[in-house]
């Protein structure tokens, strides 16, 4: 709980270093390249721009704007 409640009062540098904890987490359990939403695979060149991205482009377009919305 704690550690998801510092999570959302991150600052951007702090949100980008639990990104990446992310991410070796998933390459760990294998699961890294793969979009969390639509299970697709996430393009090599949207991982070389973004090492640590969880959503594939289409995925993540749709959970920008749904932000955006709010
Ligand atoms: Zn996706």
């Amino acid at each position: 709980m704690e550690k998801e409640k510092n999570y959302y009062y991150a600052d951007q540098e702090g949100q980008y270093l639990k990104a990446i904890e992310i991410a070796l987490q998933r390459i760990e359990s294998g699961e890294y390249g793969q979009c969390l939403e639509c299970l697709d695979l996430i393009s090599d060149k949207r991982l070389e721009a973004v090492p640590a991205a969880e959503l594939c482009i289409n995925c993540k377009d749709k959970k920008e704007k749904l932000e955006r919305g709010r």
